[in-house]
């Protein structure tokens, strides 16, 4: 009797569903992935708002080495798009391109326009049909139940419950539709009554439960006790339904989601056992944080506030793809810099990646770090690396500077060779649109000599005498020493020691030393008194522009 009427209950909550849609249909259409051994399946699952930020990215990184660093893998794309109001067109493009540009790509889900893979599709608007076959099921269960609250009922409520310090929610006694008898519930909805459908909880919440976090470690988790929504009143439903359908027909091995979760996890632990499907591990990242220096505390990224917060200003400040990946691998796995401090010149993607490596309490976004770990993979770089990375990134973000490296990409990849390889390489470009500026002087077009660079303490006659004999005998050397000689001897010529112990011991009993020259040159023909090796610059710029710098200069 009550059967024939949970069936008619159905019927009329669900009139699109035939008898074929069962979750055993579901389960044969999407089986067990049957992968190897150890291999994991995760996905993000981004709402389609178009706003991408670090914390998107951090999380997708783990998702993605979590799979590819597991036997044979797959990282997934779905996405959440079933509130349509705050869908922006283009943002699924805009993702893919997006973490594509840090070297992230997706082994199924979600294309601009389509989908690829046997587990779609891949948006959860086109995915209504399985949310209420496992809905249906739980209602014929006895685990779901048609609620007819107005928003009124329900503030009425939230107001009661303020009174009487309850906890908030539909649960209890508040759970006044719970019980309703299903005839009445018939009518109600063939009345054409609104409603929602809510999960009907057994939990307890005095009881605790073990439950292992792959990041946060052992928790103990309070029973769920509240009746929430599973359909909202137009049949889309609700994350916590979602996302459980989604994960367990995608096979999904590992969930990976910001810790705000947490809060809701009962209700989806409850929700799994309820729907009678093995619940994938959870994994709770911790929120990337920085430093407030007006608050002197720590706190939330904000995209409001911090605009290294957005991924667009990595793209436009030009920091090489490796140095974010970089980056956040050292935010990501406590172990990281180490194994890279072992193993300079591996790719991160060999590192044995670990969510229990995972930061459980927060990941600090320090930019000076950051900056600092930046420089560093620019310092590994060949010159071929940092001329496309720096042609790339002007093309788009300064055209000007674009025309000037790009026209002749032998001599601006023989610029960024200055300094580099050997032991010590130079560590001074953290970011593309740096460059610019460091190397300015190699083009004469951005050349220009601020007198002030001058040392102060030379006197203008001084300089000029210098400048003057110089511009006569420079000629390109053969090596940095015979380079050296040659100002050397012009140094003591003009009253500068090139003996640096004596002129320490007595400063007075020279007009300066040969370092002192050498910043008159260097500023002559760089315009500035710090630059990589001179000897090394005057040669690629050529005898005859550098003679013509320091005559200029005379
Ligand atoms: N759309 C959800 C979010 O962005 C996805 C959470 C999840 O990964 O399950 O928070």
């Amino acid at each position: 009797m009550e059967n024939s009427k949970l069936l008619e209950l159905s019927s009329v909550i669900f009139p699109d569903l035939s008898d074929d849609d069962t979750i055993e249909s579901l389960e044969a259409k999407f089986p067990e992935r049957g992968l190897p051994e150890g291999s994991k399946v995760t996905r993000i699952a981004p709402s389609p708002t178009g706003s991408m930020h670090l914390g998107n990215l951090y999380g997708a990184l783990a998702d993605e080495r979590v799979a590819h660093s597991s036997g044979n893998g797959v990282f997934m794309l779905r996405i959440e798009d079933t509130d349509d109001k705050r869908e922006v067109e283009g943002a699924v493009e805009k993702i893919i391109k997006y973490l594509g540009g840090f070297g992230l790509t997706f082994d199924e889900g979600a294309t601009a326009d389509a989908d690829f893979g046997e587990y779609g599709p891949y948006r959860q608007r086109q995915r209504a049909k399985f949310y209420h076959i496992v809905a249906r099921k739980l209602l014929l269960d006895g685990r779901a139940y048609p609620c007819f609250c107005s928003e009124e009922d329900l503030e009425n409520a939230h107001k009661a419950q303020e009174q009487a310090k309850d906890n908030f929610g539909y649960y209890g006694k508040y759970a006044i539709h719970r019980d309703m008898p299903i005839d009445e519930a018939i009518e109600k909805i063939k009345n054409g009554d609104k409603f929602v459908l809510r999960f009907k909880s057994m939990g307890d919440p005095s009881k605790k439960t073990p439950f292992k976090d792959s990041i946060k470690g052992n928790l103990e988790v309070p029973e769920n006790d509240q009746d929430f929504v599973l359909l909202k009143s137009d049949g889309i439903p609700t994350y916590h339904l979602a996302h459980i359908v989604d994960d367990h027909f995608m096979r999904t091995t590992d969930v990976i989601r910001g810790e705000e979760w947490l809060s809701t996890l009962p209700w989806h632990l409850e929700l799994w056992n309820a729907c009678g499907f093995r619940r994938p591990r959870y994994c709770h990242t911790s929120q990337v944080l920085k430093f407030d220096e007006e608050l002197g505390t720590k706190r939330k990224m904000s995209k409001r506030k911090d605009p290294e917060c957005s991924l667009e200003f990595y793209y436009t400040t030009g920091y090489p793809k490796e140095s974010v990946i970089e980056y956040l691998m050292t935010l990501l796995n406590s172990n990281y810099e180490q194994w890279r401090s072992a193993n300079a010149d591996k790719s991160y993607r060999e590192f044995p990646f670990s969510t229990n490596k995972m930061s459980a309490s927060g990941a600090l976004f320090d930019l000076a770090k950051f900056n600092d770990i930046s420089k560093n993979v620019v310092a590994r770089m060949t010159a071929e690396q940092v001329y496309e990375g720096v042609a790339q990134w002007a093309q788009e973000y300064d055209k000007d500077f674009y025309s000037l490296v790009s026209k002749d990409p032998a001599y601006s990849t023989a610029i960024f060779a200055i300094g580099r390889g050997g032991k010590k390489p130079r560590k001074d470009i953290a970011c593309w649109s740096e460059v610019k500026d460091f190397i300015s002087y190699f083009f004469d077009e951005l050349f220009a000599v601020n007198k002030d660079e001058y040392p102060a303490h030379i006197s203008v006659d001084d300089r000029k005498a210098i400048l003057s004999e110089y511009a006569q005998i420079y000629k390109t050397a053969a090596d940095n020493n015979e380079w050296f000689e040659t100002v050397k001897t012009l140094s003591e010529k003009h009253g500068f020691t090139s003996d640096m112990k004596a002129y320490k011991a007595d400063p007075s009993a020279f007009k300066g030393s040969v370092a002192d020259v050498s910043t008159v040159i260097r500023v002559a023909v760089t315009g500035r008194q710090n630059s990589p090796d001179l000897f090394a610059i005057c040669n690629l710029l050529g005898e005859d522009r550098v003679k013509a710098r320091i005559q200029a200069q005379a």
